[in-house]
This record gives structure tokens, C-alpha cells and sequence, in this order.
């Protein structure tokens, strides 16, 4: 089965998985224990941050592990809510993932603002000074890149802009991280990640706090911010997944070959749209608006042919409404649910994604035939 959901979640890659298994078999004390072995377990979680906050651009003392990035993301509202004024309010970006979508109503009920953007799901950035001048805000929240398109915001000058305010900016990068270079995250007060995205495993994420958060109790684990024994050797694995994945620095030919995938079914598909196609964009992504059915079809047929993708978000298909990343690009409810997301990973071929491209094809003249098909058969 080719794999085209890498946004979804990533194979764990092999670094990580050797990592983890030295980890597991060494190094599996309660890193808070006082016998010797175990501190030796607590030195090495010490590394492992300091190593990551090196990745990231940012001091070890900001960096908590958590169990992936829907815990950071809570843990960021819910931190704010403690200590903002109660009239402040939270501004977003309109395509934030649920867990950001969802912590901010809990912890800031009806005072959640959502930033205009544009087509392409993207905020400009010069409409944040007016907003920051007209309200008192507690928090800006921009995703660095999308889950659904790929789309990339201007993070980088919002939170520039959110500094110059004395505004707490919190970025979430779950996509961004292993994809694009992750060096300059000391920009955010707030950072959410989560390892399984980039080739870590499952249960382990990152948040980058500038400030003292503490957002669960009940010991001292990670200075107090976070209790709970902590998972070492998912850290581990993550530290090795990021390491491996910023090694490989720029790669354009990885993004050639999805360009070349989206140019093949243009050329072949009448009617096809590729969502936020003259924008930057990460390089493993096509978000496809097919031009006739449901995107479960889609993905049943070609999973059938050999080829694992996605609908544009588990929300948009059909059992939960459309995508609210879709209705802020424009999309009625029909377009969001023939959205198509395939993404890959650093270890697509150019041969996989001319493949995926072939098997599209396949799976539109099946579709098309078991249609006309049924509607003969009801006439
Ligand atoms: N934010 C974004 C942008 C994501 O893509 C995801 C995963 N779909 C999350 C947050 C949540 O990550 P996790 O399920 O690992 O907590």
C-alpha cells in the first residue's frame, strides 16, 4: 500500500525506533527515582531538551514534554485563562486545528475572535496592529502551517508584530516541525508539536513556554509545570526524529515531484483544484477539490488500488459537517466534501507520487463507470 497520509501521522522512522528501543532497554527508570541508574535517566532527559530547544531556537528552560500537541494546545489556553483579565479575549486565525479551536471556547467562552483572512485560509498580518489597538487581548493564536492544505501563515511577522504590542503570541507547529526548518521558534512565547508528525511516535509532543506555566498537578515532573513520570524514551525517539529531519535541510526536488503529481492530474482531470495552490505551501501536500464525489468514495477506491489518502479533515466527511478550513477558504458544504488530501513524506519517490497520480485516474473512470452504471440500473 503506497502511504499518502503522512499529515495524518508518520512511520515511525528508524532512528526513532532504535532510540526508543536503547531507550526502553537502558534507560527505562522513573527518571525521579533516587537510585543513581535512575539519575542518570533524568541527566539524559535534560540533554535530550537541551538538545531539542537547540532544534527549536529556544532556551531548554521553555521546553516541556507533553503527550503530543491537543495537550500543549489545552495547556496553552487554559494557562492564559488563569491569568488574563477577565473581559480579554483570544484572536485566531480562522483554520486553527480543533484542539485549538476548542480550548480557546472552553477556557475563553464568547470571547474568541477569529483574524479575517484571505481565500487561501491565510492572515495578513497588517490586520493584527488594528485588532491588538482595538481590544484587550490575552492571546494570538496562528498556526505555522496547516494540517488540511498545507497553506503556511506569516507566523514569523505576526509574532514580531504580537511582540511589539506586548501581545503573547503561541504558534501551532505541529506540521511545520520536521518539514521546514525549526530554528527560529524562540519568535513565539508559546509553541505546541507533536513527535508522531515527523517521524517520532505517538503520545509525545513538545510546548515551548516563555512564561512559568503549570498545567498539570499532582508532582514535580518538568519543574513542576507538567506531572507525571515522564516518557524518556518517546523523548528520545522524538529528539532523534527532529535531528534526522532537520539534517536533511531544503529538498526541492521533494516538492518537484508533488508539483508534478498536481500538474498531471490537471492535465488529466478537467475540473480539478489543487486549495491554496499560488501560495507557500508545505512541499508534501495536495489538497484536491475533486470535480464530482464524495471524498469517501475516493478514498475507499483508491485505498482499493493500492493507495492510502485522506479527506480534507476527519470532520469533513459528511458525518460532521463540512471542514471549517474549507468554509474559510470559500467552500459551500458540497465542494469541502469532495476534498481529497494526499500528503507525503521525505521518502515519496517522484516513481510513488506519478503513481498516485495514475491511480487517480483509475479510480475517476471507476467511479464514473459504477455511476452511470447505478443510474441505469435505478431508471
Ligand atoms: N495541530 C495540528 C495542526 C495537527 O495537525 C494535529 C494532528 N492532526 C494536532 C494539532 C493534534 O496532534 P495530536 O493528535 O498528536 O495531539
Amino acid at each position: 500500500m503506497a502511504y499518502f497520509d503522512n499529515n495524518a501521522t508518520t512511520r515511525p522512522c528508524e532512528v526513532a525506533l532504535a532510540a526508543h528501543s536503547e531507550a526502553l532497554s537502558e534507560d527505562w527508570r522513573n527518571p525521579s527515582a533516587p537510585s543513581s541508574a535512575a539519575a542518570r535517566v533524568r541527566v539524559k532527559l535534560d540533554l535530550a531538551r537541551e538538545k531539542l530547544a537547540a532544534c527549536l531556537g529556544v532556551s531548554p528552560g521553555t521546553v516541556s514534554f507533553t503527550s503530543g500537541a491537543t495537550e500543549s494546545n489545552n495547556a496553552v489556553f487554559s494557562h492564559i485563562s488563569r491569568h488574563a483579565s477577565p473581559h480579554s479575549r483570544v484572536l485566531l486565525s480562522p483554520v486553527e486545528h480543533p484542539s485549538v479551536r476548542e480550548a480557546a471556547s472552553r477556557y475563553f467562552s464568547g470571547r474568541v475572535d477569529e483574524l479575517p483572512a484571505d481565500g487561501s485560509g491565510i492572515v495578513d498580518p497588517s490586520t493584527l496592529a488594528p485588532a491588538l489597538d482595538a481590544t484587550q487581548v490575552a492571546l494570538v493564536s496562528v498556526m505555522a502551517a496547516n494540517n488540511e492544505t498545507g497553506v503556511i501563515q506569516s507566523w514569523d511577522e505576526i509574532a514580531g508584530i504580537c511582540r511589539a504590542h506586548g501581545v503573547p503570541f503561541h504558534s501551532d507547529a505541529t506540521q511545520w516541525l520536521g518539514k521546514l526548518p525549526s530554528s527560529k521558534f524562540d519568535a513565539c512565547d508559546y509553541l505546541s508539536a507533536s513527535a508522531h508528525k515527523f517521524g517520532g511516535l505517538k503520545g509525545v509532543g513538545i510546548l515551548k513556554a516563555s512564561t512559568e506555566v503549570s498545567f498539570i498537578v499532582g508532582g514535580e515532573q518538568e519543574s513542576g509545570r507538567r506531572a507525571g513520570t515522564e516518557n524518556y524514551p518517546g523523548v528520545a525517539a522524538m529528539l532523534a526524529a527532529l535531528e534526522e529531519a532537520d539534517s536533511f535541510g531544503e529538498t526541492p526536488t521533494l516538492e518537484q515531484a508533488r508539483n508534478a503529481f498536481e500538474e498531471s492530474l490537471r492535465a488529466s482531470i478537467p475540473g480539478i483544484e489543487v486549495l491554496g495552490k499560488n501560495v507557500p505551501r508545505l512541499w508534501n501536500v495536495s489538497a484536491l477539490l475533486m470535480p464530482r464525489f464524495d471524498n469517501l468514495r475516493w478514498v475507499g477506491k483508491l485505498e482499493k488500488i493500492g493507495h492510502e489518502v485522506s479527506t480534507g479533515s476527519a470532520c469533513a466527511t459528511g458525518k460532521d459537517g463540512p471542514s471549517h478550513v474549507s468554509a474559510a477558504m470559500g467552500l459551500s458544504p458540497e465542494q469541502a466534501r469532495r476534498v481529497v488530501r494526499v500528503s507525503g513524506s521525505r521518502e515519496t519517490t517522484p516513481a510513488e507520487w506519478s503513481g498516485l497520480a495514475d491511480a487517480f485516474r483509475l479510480a475517476y473512470a471507476e467511479l464514473q463507470a459504477d455511476s452511470s452504471s447505478s443510474e441505469v440500473v435505478s431508471i
